[in-house]
């Protein structure tokens, strides 16, 4: 199906008032997409969006909580009534559960004495906010000529990588919550792309890399917007582009 000269392209990023998500939607948006800033606070969201416009782009605040129904519910009929449809969708919103980082709490995620409602928090972001705003936006990713998922994921998330008793992975603080939960939202992007691909719908995992954001405490040695280049690269597949992939800036990464 060829592209209508006058379609506009929306892009809804989650969490996209700060960090990944935020340079992600910069992107999208200096790529003449319009972006909806998915944000849980409204005030946060509106201050990116706002950037946004200033540096030339298209972009408004969503107030959105994957783990909140109703906001979900709220900017599915937003994007309805305001465009009527959607083509790009960066499930981008992801907590880590811990500090990781400080020592105080570095080792909350050893799974022998893990908090089990940690774990259920993390997966709540991470895994069952995906499928709820996923489902919620499927309608209206159907109407566009060139839909997209992008599932941000995590190196962590890979059990090739992690299972390497010599590899660097095998050295990282354990990660009962977080690792895992990365680990289902790849599992679960394989399962949308199968459903989706017959409908053109093409669906990945990306993993940024290592980002210098608050969820690591500014750790990361790369910037937002080189994490971000993986998510906007494969939010703007061609129509030969693969799908149930799952990616690094570098390339495919073994599951
Ligand atoms: P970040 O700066 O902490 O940003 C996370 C974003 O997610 C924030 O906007 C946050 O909103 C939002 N968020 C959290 N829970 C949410 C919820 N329930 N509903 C809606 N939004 C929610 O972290 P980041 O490093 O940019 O992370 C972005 C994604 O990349 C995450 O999925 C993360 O797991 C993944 N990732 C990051 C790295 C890395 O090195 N940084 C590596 C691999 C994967 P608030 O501002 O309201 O908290």
């Amino acid at each position: 199906m060829s592209e209508q000269p006058t379609h506009q392209k929306i892009a809804l990023v989650t969490g996209a008032n700060k960090g990944i998500g935020r340079a992600a939607a910069e992107q999208l948006a200096a790529l003449g997409m319009t972006v909806l800033i998915g944000a849980r606070d409204p005030r946060r969201g509106e201050e990116a969006a706002a950037a946004v416009r200033a540096a030339g782009g298209d972009a408004h605040a969503v107030t959105l909580d994957v783990t909140d129904p109703a906001t979900v519910q709220e900017v599915a009929k937003h994007v309805e009534e305001r465009f009527g449809h959607l083509d790009v969708l960066i499930n981008n919103a992801g907590i880590t559960g811990s500090g990781q980082v400080s020592p105080a709490d570095a080792y909350d995620q050893v799974p022998s004495t893990v908090d089990l409602d940690m774990v259920r928090a993390v997966f709540e972001t991470n895994v069952f906010g995906v499928i709820a705003v996923t489902n919620a936006m499927l309608p209206l990713l159907r109407r566009s000529p060139a839909p997209r998922i992008v599932n941000v994921s995590s190196h962590a998330a890979s059990l090739t990588l992690t299972s390497d008793p010599g590899g660097p992975f095998a050295t990282l603080l354990p990660s009962a919550a977080y690792s895992p939960s990365k680990t289902a939202l790849t599992a679960l992007t394989v399962q949308y792309a199968n459903e989706l691909r017959k409908d053109g719908v093409l669906v990945n995992a990306v993993a940024p890399g290592y980002v210098d954001t608050d969820s690591n405490n500014h750790s990361g040695y790369l910037t937002p917007a080189q994490g971000a280049a993986v998510l906007v690269r494969l939010a703007t597949l061609g129509a030969d582009g693969p799908t149930a992939g799952f990616f690094g800036e570098d390339g495919p990464i073994p599951w």
